[in-house]
């Protein structure tokens, strides 16, 4: 089969690694991929957001499967573009992409179906905002409907904060039209977890458990960026919250989505605040996550392919998964500067050394070949895996791989999984 995989970062990365060990794969493209991806298959020089050049590519090559990692091209509808041409893709098409695209559409169908999230309201207006926020109790959320390349969020400390985020976004245009509505929501205390779920349309089959690291610096400080790191299976998941999830937010979201006239498939993952009286929903994402993936899939012995077909055709109950019962923990090396302004073109040196280390994989993110030099080429540049019989062994191969690596300004998180090791402990 002829796999292309669309997008450019780390989950790319691990989504074309995990596709290539199938046995019914021979070809592996990337569009527009990155230096690792180039190593395992082809890459081809067109943008994820440009949906009818991917498409035409499609076609004109007869690709066999497509699978969509970001989120723009399916808000954007690139699913419902292949369909149109009868070619065969994993992802949900534009409408059910809603649940992500929209955090208006998901909480007005969380609250219909009596999903547990947070208490929120809903504005077009920006001064019935303002005086939303008089009456209300700190902190609270904003968010943008829209996407807002995941920096949409802004947690408000106060009165003022609220009134300066509100503005920002609705009358200075600063997520363009993503914020021209938003939603503000009562602040969830707890811990976090990211549950992944294949969702054929009517059925679904969970993958493992997993935590990331949303904040640039250590101890959760600085800015939100796309995601530090990872570790799974996530600490705060216990078995008995399977069935509220069940019960509570599967069964009901895919009710209400039916209700809506929406048919979901493709990957689906909540992300989850855990607390004493169980999970409440934070978000819907309806594609796979970064770095969820990269340290989600090392974990996954059975064969990816068949089940993102039977995804595809409803038949995902037919199906089971089989895990290594091992850790894995997932190390985000970034750009100096990200989430902010950074550089590029920074040589790599190490990263063969590390690769070769027992337990490691080592997924590319924002890095490419130039002259023949591996080179940075992105704020978020590599994600380095390691698996071990505990998180706390996970994490030590993984920090070992990431003291071989070198490219200037080289920043990452040095307290990736501590707070499972440090639960362990107690
Ligand atoms: P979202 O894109 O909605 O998941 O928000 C991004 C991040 O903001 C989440 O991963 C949380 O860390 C935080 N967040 C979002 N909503 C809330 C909430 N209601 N209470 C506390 N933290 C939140």
């Amino acid at each position: 089969m002829k796999i292309l995989v669309i997008g450019g970062g780390g989950r790319e990365h691990a989504l074309a690694w995990k596709l290539k060990q199938s046995p019914r794969v021979d070809q592996m493209l990337c569009a527009p991929g990155n230096a690792g991806t180039a190593a395992i298959g082809e890459n081809v020089a067109i943008k994820a957001n440009d949906l009818p050049a991917l498409v035409r590519f499609a076609k004109e090559n007869r690709v066999d499967l497509t699978v969509v990692g970001p989120d723009d091209p399916l808000a954007a509808g690139i699913v419902d573009l292949f369909v149109a041409q009868k070619l065969r893709v994993f992802g949900p098409t534009k409408s059910a992409a809603r649940i992500e695209s929209s955090k208006i559409f998901a909480k007005e169908l969380m609250r219909a179906q009596k999903i547990p999230t947070a208490e929120a309201n809903t504005f077009s207006d920006s001064d019935e905002a303002f005086r939303y926020c008089e009456r209300l109790k700190f902190p609270v959320v904003i968010k943008a409907d829209g996407l807002a390349l995941g920096k949409g969020v802004i947690i408000a400390p106060d009165a003022a904060a609220a009134r300066s985020t509100i503005d920002a976004m609705m009358n200075e245009g600063r997520f363009g039209d993503a914020g021209r509505h938003i939603v503000i929501e009562e602040f969830l205390r707890g811990s976090e977890c990211s549950l992944h779920a294949l969702v054929d349309g009517k059925n679904y089959q969970l993958l493992e458990s997993a935590r990331d690291h949303k904040r640039a610096f250590d101890g959760d400080l600085g800015p939100n960026t796309g995601g530090m790191g990872a570790f799974s299976p996530a600490n705060n998941w216990r078995t008995e919250l399977e069935d509220q999830f069940d019960k509570k937010i599967m069964r009901p979201l895919l009710r209400g989505l039916h209700e809506e006239g929406i048919t979901f498939r493709g990957l689906l993952y909540p992300g989850l605040m855990i607390s004493a009286d169980g999970a409440r929903v934070l978000e819907f994402n309806c594609r796979f996550g970064d770095p969820e993936t990269q340290v989600i899939l090392p974990r996954m012995k059975s064969d990816l392919l068949p089940r993102l077909e039977a995804t595809i055709d409803g038949k995902i109950d037919r199906y089971t998964i089989e895990w290594d019962a091992r850790a894995a923990v997932t190390v985000v090396l970034a750009s100096g500067g990200y989430p902010g302004k950074y550089e590029t073109g920074k040589p790599i040196s190490g990263l063969e050394e590390a690769a070769k280390l027992d337990h490691v994989q080592i997924f590319h993110a924002g890095t490419k070949r130039a002259n023949g030099k591996l080179v940075t080429n992105g704020g978020r540049v590599l994600a380095v895996t390691a698996l071990g019989s505990t998180i706390a062994t996970a994490r030590e191969r993984a920090y070992d791989a990431v003291s071989r690596i070198h490219f200037e300004g080289c920043h990452y998180r040095r307290d990736i999984a501590m707070s499972a090791i440090a639960a362990v402990v107690e």
